[in-house]
């Protein structure tokens, strides 16, 4: 399979693509990424890599970071995490509260906001230095020191982020938070603020392509069990209220984040990262979702 050649017709094929949607505004930060940025990064099961356009360049992973921590908590709490979460599809946007309301405070997953920050709870209760502690972790399954987050990001997140102080005071309300509101939300805008490029995350997420283990060490991360369980969270929920749409177009399990890059991989071949900024109404990357598209129809390779 001649991948780079593939890549190479993807960036030129979405090269002629006006994507119609704005890039996110809520965080003031992020409104003045510049919305041309496009590049791709996919990593193989057989240690190649390949990459086309911007996959150097670090850009803010959002709401991709939750996948990083649930794998944390999963790996603390085992089975008893999903008495504090459920593992539905939302079907609702992913900072909505209306849903929390008539669900007792116990988010439908980990990967809308609400189930992100009761793992950032969890986190913080069971370990001593949980900034320090994801740091260490998505340097370890990238192999990168110079992983980190981006202050600027999380401060101006922390300028703007209402809602997600109103869903933790919500849900402390209704008895599904344990620890402080503010180190909570704190921990949760770090999170939302690492900066890693494409071909970081495609690294970073090879372990979920390799039943649970680092590609280049062999080292397990994760049981073969739990890899099976997030990416399955990925498959159903990994899209906001686009997760159907994703499938139906794509076909592999993934993640995306308001920063425009999704991540996305196929169990067993690769992984693959793209950025590009505009996002359309779902809060999805519009040429990521495109560009992973055509990567599953021109290779012939989704889970499908
Ligand atoms: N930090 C963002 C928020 O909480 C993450 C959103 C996202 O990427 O989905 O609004």
């Amino acid at each position: 399979m001649d991948f780079q050649k593939i890549l190479n017709t993807i960036q030129e094929d979405l090269s002629h693509y006006d994507a119609f949607g704005n890039v996110a505004s809520y965080i003031p930060e992020l409104a003045k990424i510049d919305p041309k940025k496009f590049g791709m990064h996919l990593y193989g099961t057989d240690s190649q890599h390949y990459s086309v356009g911007d996959s150097d360049e670090k850009f803010s992973i959002q709401s991709i970071s939750k996948v990083f921590t649930l794998t944390m908590a999963m790996n603390i709490l085992g089975e008893d995490l999903w008495d504090r979460v459920d593992v539905e599809p939302s079907g609702d946007p992913f900072n909505s509260l209306t849903q929390l309301e008539y669900e007792s405070g116990v988010p439908r997953n980990p990967f809308i906001n609400s189930g992100a920050l009761v793992i950032a709870d969890i986190l913080i209760s069971n370990l001593d230095n949980p900034k320090e502690d994801l740091l260490q972790f998505v340097r370890k399954i990238t192999g990168k020191e110079s992983i980190d987050y981006d202050y600027t990001v999380a401060a101006s997140e922390k300028s703007t982020g209402y809602r997600n102080y109103a869903l933790v005071n919500y849900m402390k309300a209704l008895g599904n938070i344990k620890n402080d509101v503010d180190t909570i939300v704190d921990f949760y805008f770090h999170q939302c603020s690492l900066a890693m490029s494409c071909a970081e995350l495609a690294t970073a997420f090879m372990i979920f392509a390799n039943k649970g283990r680092i590609l280049d060490t062999d080292e397990k991360i994760l049981s073969k069990t739990k890899n099976k369980r997030i990416n399955a969270l990925m498959q159903t929920c990994g899209f906001y209220d686009e997760a159907g749409e994703f499938s139906f177009e794509v076909g592999l399990p993934g993640k995306s984040g308001v920063g425009g890059g999704i991540i996305a991989i196929h169990p067993s071949r690769y992984s693959v990262a793209v950025w590009s900024p505009i996002l359309n109404e779902k809060g999805n990357s519009e040429l990521g979702m495109a560009a992973l598209e055509k990567l599953t129809t021109l290779t012939g390779l989704s889970i499908f």
